[in-house]
């Protein structure tokens, strides 16, 4: 599996996370659900082949300057990095890992 549910997800935790083979980090997501109403993505349920939209947008910042971005599209299983990434698999498409 690719994609792992988040054990006894209170509002506010996410709800599914990966691990970014491009930055390290692990990624999540937040779906809908009630009482929460911040953003939230749309998940195909295939813990294998993970499709998720829209893309992910990872920042870390050091007061006002980016001191790090991981910006991606999760399609059947694969992780699509845009061209602002600011690691090593910038523009690359690549095999999620197994979690
Ligand atoms: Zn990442």
């Amino acid at each position: 599996m690719k994609i792992r549910a988040t054990e006894n997800a209170r509002i506010g935790d996410y709800d599914y996370v990966f691990d970014c083979p491009g930055c390290g980090y692990s990624h999540g997501i937040f779906i809908k659900k009630e009482g929460y109403s911040g953003p939230t993505w749309e998940f195909n349920g295939d813990m294998d082949k993970p499709t998720i939209n829209p893309s992910i947008n990872h920042t870390m910042m050091s007061g006002k300057v980016l001191m790090h971005r991981c910006h991606s599209f999760v399609k059947n299983g694969k992780i699509q990095y845009l061209s602002d990434c600011t690691h090593k698999l910038v523009g690359q498409t690549v095999e999620l890992p197994e979690i």
